[in-house]
């Protein structure tokens, strides 16, 4: 048996048996680990207040060479993220990039993979506490998250043969090639999106602000309608199923067309607004 001390955050908690709690956490180094919390309905004090989703802990894990599943030892409360439990379109976007982490993120990735994977992962439901998600942040991130998983699609050049995307205002994209394709590659493909070059250079720059500056990014209303529909195409592909809080999430967000005040971040290639 090993014993393993690390940082976690949950994922997914679900309730198992009488008394147990079944818990899925990522943990930087290492990536998705299911572990079981024994008596934790049952006993207040061992591991109170500190078992929910969206929790940033410290925790013992004991790891049995015949189970797959770890035993949670001991958990310490470092962060709860609290803004995300009060305000239901928080709570809808944690929960979705939560969703996305736990259907994506390996089990036993490489250490510095993980390590990133987490990073993001707690400065994602930092943003999310930070400033109320609407359809855009939601889509940079989700990008992000897909990003951090090891899923970035290509945004810059034809993803069959390197070359440059030319000079139109639009270029044929390639889901599950995982991104723009040329005029000559495009002969050979069916299932093309066309998207303008405007948006892919708005993700672009979205993957690479910082989070806390993300606010600085603004898309006009035809470009994060362009945008919405690749990124959800990406998702879907990578994902295969639709995840389940999507339709909540959908839900809570404004919907499109009600986005307020925006303003075109695109040169003369963009798309119209
Ligand atoms: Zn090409």
């Amino acid at each position: 048996m090993t014993t393993l001390r690390t940082e976690a955050l949950i994922l997914r908690a679900v309730d198992f048996r009488e008394s147990d709690r079944i818990l899925h956490l990522l943990l930087p180094g290492f990536g998705r680990m299911a572990v079981i919390a024994r008596g934790a309905r049952r006993s207040i004090k061992r591991f109170a207040g500190t078992l929910d989703l969206f929790n940033h802990l410290r925790v013992q894990i004991d790891q049995r060479r015949s189970s797959n599943m770890g035993r949670l030892d001991q958990a310490q409360l470092v962060r709860g993220f609290a803004a995300l439990r009060v305000d239901p379109v928080r709570f809808a976007m944690g929960c979705y990039l939560l969703e996305l982490l736990d259907r994506l993120a390996p089990e036993g990735g490489s250490p510095d993979d993980m390590r990133r994977l987490f990073d993001f992962a707690l400065q994602a439901l930092e943003s999310v506490s930070a400033r109320r998600p609407d359809q855009q942040l939601r889509t940079i991130l989700e990008l992000r998250a897909l990003a951090a998983l090891g899923l970035r699609p290509e945004l810059a050049r034809c993803v069959r043969c390197g070359a440059g995307l030319g000079a139109g205002a639009e270029v044929d994209f390639h889901v599950a090639e995982g991104g723009p394709v040329c005029g000559r590659c495009a002969a050979r493909l069916t299932g093309l999106l066309r998207i303008h070059l405007g948006t892919l250079r708005a993700l672009e720059q979205g993957l690479r602000l910082d989070l806390e500056r993300l606010d600085r990014l603004i898309l006009a209303p035809g470009a994060l309608e362009e945008a919405r529909s690749l990124v959800d195409r990406f998702q879907r592909f990578h994902v295969g199923v639709e995840l389940r809080s999507q339709r909540f999430l959908e839900q809570m967000l404004p919907a499109r067309g009600a986005l307020g005040p925006l303003s075109a971040v695109h040169g003369r290639s963009g798309p119209p607004s």
